[in-house]
């Protein structure tokens, strides 16, 4: 295995006997295609699989297909590919409604709603400008740039990748489409953004893949929390996550995650049963009385999610948020 780092991100190329599949397409800043030139001089892929349709993870698809790589997605990701999250009209029309029905007094919700905005008209940017922008958090040289795709593969279940022990489990949660690359042979986990070192990914609120069933609003945590139960289920040697360093506590680390999102599930219950009639806004307020202003939309996205595992475990939730 040979990682590559690019800004934030690392990308993986495995040689499985010859065949070789790079892991992560790399984020498009400006200078990453050249990096990743200079780093597989002769060891071009046969394939590029990205484990999930963020921009990060996906951006350069379209300059791999460019040079005659075929680049493969989850299936349930193909939206994201095509169309950058939030530039959908009809999804940020649902995201500003979400927002405005969570109960938050009228000067945060505008805070969010402009938050929001700003988010949408970046990622319009970052898909309708040929250039690049310059970098808004130092995680790489520049913002991203997205070209968008039609992915050679779409992955709807799990199997062979590369060689007879390169494979893939479909993992949703993180985004609808999310999938993890292991090494059967040697025990590896490529985890993408499913398992990292020290951060839990917040489960972000975001939309189903357009045409599947249900609201509109994919549940997300239950979706990586069953994920996150799966891969404790195999016993594996060593991760390499989508950003920071390998690891080889793998199992520790899933349980650690598990462990505290069952701890944070406890509290969004306790605080349901205090207030039964609170608004998504107020448990928030309950739950994180500091933070709850300068980080709602993390914290909102948190305390959804968990009320969407307290939902599908079939307690009563507050049902005043629309989504
Ligand atoms: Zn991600």
């Amino acid at each position: 295995v040979l990682p590559i780092q690019l800004g934030y991100n690392t990308v993986y190329l495995l040689d499985a006997g010859g065949e070789r599949l790079l892991v992560d397409t790399g984020p498009n800043y400006r200078g990453a295609a050249e990096a990743l030139e200079h780093a597989l001089v002769g060891l071009q892929p046969a394939a590029v699989v990205a484990t999930h349709g963020h921009l990060d993870h996906a951006s350069l698809g379209s300059w791999w297909q460019h040079r005659g790589v075929p680049v493969w997605l989850g299936a349930g990701d193909l939206h994201l590919a095509r169309r950058p999250p939030l530039t959908d009209p009809a999804e940020f029309r649902e995201m500003t409604r979400f927002i405005e029905s969570c109960g938050a007094p009228p000067e945060v919700q505008g805070t969010v709603l402009a938050g929001l905005e700003e988010r949408r008209r970046a990622l319009m940017r970052a898909s309708a400008y040929r250039g690049y922008q310059p970098a808004s958090d130092g995680r790489w040289p520049t913002a991203l740039r997205y070209d968008t795709f039609e992915p050679d593969r779409l992955l709807d279940a799990d199997g062979d990748l590369a060689g007879p022990d390169i494979g893939c489990l479909l993992l949703p949660g993180h985004t609808p489409g999310n999938l993890v690359v292991v090494d059967r042979s040697e025990g590896w986990l490529f985890s993408g953004d499913q398992l990292l070192r020290d951060i839990a990914p917040t489960p972000a609120i975001q939309a189903r893949p357009p045409g599947a069933p249900g609201r509109w609003r994919f549940p997300s945590l239950p979706a990586y929390v069953r994920s996150l139960r799966r891969l404790a289920e195999f016993d594996f040697a060593r991760c390499f996550p989508g950003h920071g360093e390998p690891f080889d506590d793998v199992a520790r680390v899933i349980r650690l995650n598990l462990e505290q999102s069952e701890e944070r599930t406890a509290r969004v219950r306790a605080a349901c049963q205090e207030a039964p009639d609170a608004t998504l806004y107020g448990l928030c307020e309950r739950l994180y009385p500091r933070a709850v202003r300068r980080r709602l939309w993390q914290i909102v996205s948190t305390v959804q999610g968990h009320l969407d595992l307290l939902e599908e475990a079939g307690e009563r939730v507050p049902g005043s948020c629309s989504g």
